[in-house]
């Protein structure tokens, strides 16, 4: 199949849209990562998504949508909670998890009867979703397993040859995915960290629960409530250990271990100290913005080298520094060490 690649234009909006209401792929740009979008009311449109990203049958997509007046055409008993988290919000890098209602077929949700669903803060993608006039089914556009793509050319690299467009939005703003808030228990249950701080919902929600998965492996025949949460993600070829701790231990710790084919992930104040290796600084130690949206490319680019080791430095977890975190320990399998 020839992968065409879209741009911003008006024309290549109506050609991403007639593609997705036929049926067809399209690799679609979000301000968190970018999405492998189809129709999502179309099941054999949906199982293209799973065939081309070798991904497992039991991990449910994301419904994206143009605003929170389509909740309730694909969510029963839409709580006022989700109308109060979509105003402050939305589009923005944040899914609800709710009740689904029968139109959403079971090849989006893996045949949970609840549905992720989610407005996604890019101008490209909103015109898109308005012209298909569809809720668009979109996981991260990347082959399963490996990071999830934040510009174009990574996705490129991973579905070339495997969707029928790929649109260029540009390179993603906030570079991890959405946060994931299930509001079908009390209290509201975090199910995936992401690209809207904790924090800022716990602001509005009060007390949050935080899934275990996010905090620990999880051991022999536990389930998590994201069935995403459950697989080995984001890992390079080569294995990765995160190194916890104030940085500058962490730095003295890598340094003293670094051998000819070590690589490093850092903050940019560290980078000196590995000169001679593969170093992937992902900004400064204070800006987990930054760190947030390069930490995926980071992680990317050892592929492109010969390192077979990976260090990585990590930020604490407040604010986008769980997310980043949790990342970096999902690539390193939890691979962590203390110091
Ligand atoms: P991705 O954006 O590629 O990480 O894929 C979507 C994520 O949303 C996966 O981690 C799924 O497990 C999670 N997800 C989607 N729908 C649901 C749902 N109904 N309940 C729990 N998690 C979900
Ligand atoms: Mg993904």
């Amino acid at each position: 199949m020839e992968t065409k690649l879209l741009r911003e234009t008006e024309q290549d909006i109506q050609e991403a849209a007639a593609i997705l209401r036929a049926g067809g792929l399209v690799g679609i740009p979000t301000e968190t990562v970018y999405g492998l979008g189809a129709n999502g009311l179309d099941s054999s449109a949906v199982g293209k998504i799973f065939a081309a990203k070798g991904r497992p049958q039991d991990n449910p997509l994301i419904l994206h949508v143009p605003d929170a007046s389509w909740l309730a055409r694909y969510c029963r008993g839409v709580p006022d909670s989700a109308y109060t988290l979509a105003a402050r919000f939305w589009p923005g890098p944040l899914t609800m998890i709710l009740p689904r209602k029968d139109v959403v077929p079971d090849a989006v949700t893996a045949g949970l009867d609840t549905v992720g669903i989610r407005c996604p803060n890019h101008p490209v993608t909103l015109a898109i979703i308005r012209a298909a006039d569809v809720p668009v089914a979109a996981p991260s556009g990347n082959t399963s397993g490996r990071p999830s793509p934040t510009c174009a050319a990574h996705m490129v690299e991973d579905m070339t040859g495997k969707i029928d467009a790929i649109v260029d939005g540009g390179q993603c703003g906030v570079g991890v995915e959405s946060t994931i808030i299930d509001l079908t228990c009390t209290p509201p249950r975090l199910l995936r960290p992401g690209g809207l701080p904790l924090e800022a919902l716990e602001e509005v929600l009060g007390e949050v629960a935080v899934d275990a998965a996010l905090l620990r492996p999880l051991g022999e025949g536990e389930k998590p409530k994201a069935p995403g949460m459950k697989y080995r993600h984001y890992a390079p070829k080569a294995p990765v250990t995160v190194v916890l701790g104030e940085p500058s231990a962490t730095a003295d710790y890598i340094a003293a271990r670094l051998g000819e084919h070590t690589g490093v992930i850092c903050f940019d104040e560290w980078a000196g100290r590995f000169a001679g290796h593969v170093v992937e600084n992902i900004g400064s130690s204070a800006r987990k913005d930054e760190q947030a949206r390069r930490v995926f490319d980071a992680l990317r680019a050892f592929d492109h080298t010969d390192v077979t080791e990976i260090y990585a430095q990590c930020p604490h977890e407040d604010g986008l520094g769980l997310a980043v975190a949790n990342r970096l320990k999902k690539a390193a399998g939890f691979h962590v060490v203390e110091v």
